[in-house]
């Protein structure tokens, strides 16, 4: 018989994470704080209580809202064996302190960030990173397997969410950049479609292409003054983008920080440098 699960949190995610743990054939216990959510979860055993969820399975996968919903919700339940693999989004400090905690109940504690919406859950684009007990993942990767592949980044709890939130703002970033490049073309009536298919995905795509030269400076810094589009440069045309903005009426909201940060490491003497010094003027802890 496949491993017994249970998973707490039937919101868009929890429930295709259940719909995948049922169709992987795993005995699945459900718990939702509203009872009656997902009826098409056929074949789930629906608890009355998380208490009485949590019981049922060795496995049991969290997935609700934020880090307080957690702690909350999983309060005072005997959570002793169990091995808690908590995918909600939270900090690294915030999976650090949770496992800190579980692990003083008796349980074993991954934390997962879901590289997915509901609908690639169990899908082959979906990724799930995990960190935490090294034991406990070995013991359940094939069980975890169905919702996602499973990436484990380290046995500090925190590692999953770091990975994770770099993700998220990496994807975050590019969006706000499509997203102020297509108001600039709204500004003119400029069908959006068009210019998205025919020249900003191809454009973004290019430049993506480029992110890895940029994380190969990091790791080996390039000889001073071999830059192929210096920091300077780079700064000095950025006011263009601002004032086409302003001048469209286009808020520039999304763009000045990033100005502000060009103009940080030029300021701090990285001008004949590429994109990668942007990145090391951004550490607050040197
Ligand atoms: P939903 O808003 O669809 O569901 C939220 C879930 O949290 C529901 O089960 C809700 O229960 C429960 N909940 C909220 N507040 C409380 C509370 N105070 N006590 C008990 N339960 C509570 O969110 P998703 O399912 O989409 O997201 C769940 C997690 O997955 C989040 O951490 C999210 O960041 C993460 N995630 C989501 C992705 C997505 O695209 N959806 C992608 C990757 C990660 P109730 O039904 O009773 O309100």
């Amino acid at each position: 018989m496949k491993t017994p699960v249970t998973v707490l949190g039937l919101g868009a995610m929890g429930t295709a994470l259940a719909q995948a743990f049922l169709a992987a054939g795993h005995p699945t216990t459900v718990w939702n704080r509203t009872p009656g959510r997902s009826p098409e979860l056929e074949g789930a055993v629906r608890a009355a209580t998380a208490a009485e969820a949590v019981a049922a399975s060795p496995l049991v996968v969290v997935c609700l809202l934020v880090d307080t919903t957690v702690r909350d919700t999983l309060d005072g339940i005997d959570l002793t064996g169990k091995v808690v693999a908590n995918l909600t989004n939270s900090t690294p400090d915030q999976a650090r302190a949770l496992s800190d905690e579980f692990v003083a109940r008796g349980a074993s504690y991954l934390d997962g960030g879901i590289m997915a919406v509901p609908a690639m859950i169990g899908g082959p684009a979906a990724f799930i990173f995990y960190s935490g007990d090294s034991a406990a993942y070995e013991r359940h990767q094939a069980d975890l397997a169905p919702l996602a592949r499973p990436v484990y980044v380290g046995k500090d709890a925190g590692l999953a969410a770091l990975y994770d939130i770099a993700l998220l703002s990496g994807m975050y970033g590019m969006f706000a950049g499509a997203q102020h490049a297509l108001a600039l073309m709204q500004s003119e009536e400029i069908p959006a479609v068009e210019f998205a298919e025919q020249f900003l995905i191809p454009w973004l795509t290019a430049m993506l292409g480029t992110v890895s030269g940029m994380a190969a400076d990091l790791d080996n810094p390039p000889a001073p003054g071999t830059a192929g589009s210096n920091l300077a440069m780079q700064a000095a045309a950025f006011d263009n983008l601002i004032d086409t903005a302003v001048a469209q009426g286009v808020d520039p909201s999304l763009l000045v920080p990033v100005g502000d940060v060009l103009n940080k490491a030029v300021a701090a003497g990285h001008g004949d440098e590429d994109l990668a010094a942007m990145i090391r003027v951004l550490k607050t802890n040197a």
